[in-house]
């Protein structure tokens, strides 16, 4: 059993089974991305294909979460924030995602907006790589408050992540139905946050084939939205 997110904020239990052959992977996942037009079906995100990155670095997901189905009708595009929402234990225990505390942002949101910061933090030259840095940077320090939100968080791990982790675990765990609302209430606040260095080389990817072209004004726009929810917490 894990631990999954819908957008709009419900807790879902979730079972998967083993995945299959990375040949058939590979065919099934080129025919519903082709189906998709490498777009996410949850964030509307639209990536590219290239030569040497057949996915655009999108994945699938299995619609019943039956990943031994071979129907490329059970499943949809994703993008690799918007997976990691449907297997939050996963994402927690990858090391690759952060767990923080940002009600004041929805998980939808916070997938458009730090994956096109993240994007910009690969380059350098870019004219608002320093603004990017700094609004990725208060995400991360979202993640101190997520002790405060969650005043259950078990200690008999090494690391907070595996703190964190285990703590989730339990959650999925729980059974009884009376316990569901208690869940939610300790993790309706919780948003992933993906790692600037584990998505390194996906977020210079996704800049390079989508977010180049982007003008000016767009990143402005998308900026100041951002200070304007900041100021309002
Ligand atoms: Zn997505």
């Amino acid at each position: 059993m894990e631990l999954s997110w819908n957008a709009e904020g419900d807790w879902e239990p979730f079972c998967t089974q083993a995945a299959f052959e990375w040949q058939t992977v590979r065919e099934l996942a080129a025919e519903v991305l082709q189906r998709d037009l490498y777009t996410c079906h949850r964030c509307s995100f639209r990536s590219r294909p290239s030569r040497q990155v057949f996915s655009g670095y999108m994945q699938l997901e299995a619609i019943g979460g039956d990943y031994d189905v071979r129907d490329p009708q059970e499943y949809v595009t994703v993008c690799p924030f918007c997976h990691a929402n449907r297997h939050l234990q996963w994402a927690l225990e990858s090391g690759n995602f952060r767990l923080i505390a940002a009600p004041w942002i929805s998980r939808l949101e916070i997938v458009t907006v730090t994956r096109a910061l993240l994007s910009v933090i690969t380059q350098l030259e870019h004219l608002y790589y320093a603004e990017a840095v700094q609004l990725y940077m208060h995400f991360e320090k979202c993640e101190a408050s997520v002790a405060t939100l969650i005043p259950v968080v078990p200690t008999s791990k090494d690391t907070r992540e595996e703190n964190l982790a285990h703590f989730t675990r339990l959650l999925a765990s729980v059974v009884d139905e009376s316990l569901y609302p208690n869940r939610d209430l300790y993790l309706h606040p919780l948003r992933l946050l993906p790692k600037a260095k584990a998505y390194k080389q996906e977020s210079n990817y996704w800049y390079q084939a989508v977010y180049k072209s982007y003008p000016l004004s767009k990143w402005e726009k998308m900026l100041a939205w951002k200070q304007e929810r900041i100021s309002e917490q």
